[in-house]
């Protein structure tokens, strides 16, 4: 987390029509908490199928704690694509290679460490909340 850095200030986003919870900061799905160039996707939460940047931006703004897709839900669409605005299901995601498949934009490989707070996994059987 870029801590050290100044906060950039929160905007209103919307991607396509989808408004884009938490604390985003431009038009790509970028956030207070995770901002580089691979940044670009959302994540809708299974809890109250809203799109939040990152698990962080969920903990800061939503009233509830978070609830994770189990895997027979892995076919719905929940994660966004800040640059082309494509939906694609959570099995599409971990399949893409970390690439849109629609525009080919690089996603933050980084995120396949925090699976476990979004998805279903074997290890968030034990605990998935900090
Ligand atoms: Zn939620
Ligand atoms: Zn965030
Ligand atoms: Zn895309």
């Amino acid at each position: 987390m870029a801590q050290q850095a100044p906060l950039l200030s929160v905007v209103r986003s919307e991607i396509r029509g989808i408004n884009i919870f938490g604390k985003p900061v431009d038009q790509q799905t970028r956030c207070q908490h995770w901002h580089s160039d691979l940044d670009i996707i959302a994540i809708k939460f299974h809890c109250c199928e809203k799109y939040f940047p990152c698990f962080s931006c969920h903990e800061e703004t939503a009233d509830h704690a978070p609830t994770v897709w189990p895997k027979a839900e892995f076919d719905t669409k929940a994660i966004l694509c800040g640059v082309c605005g494509t939906e694609l299901s959570i099995s599409d995601y971990q399949n893409s290679n970390n690439t849109c498949p629609n525009c080919k934009s690089a996603f933050n490989p980084g995120c396949s460490k925090h699976y476990h707070l979004y998805f279903e996994t074997d290890e968030s059987l034990v605990n998935y909340i900090r």
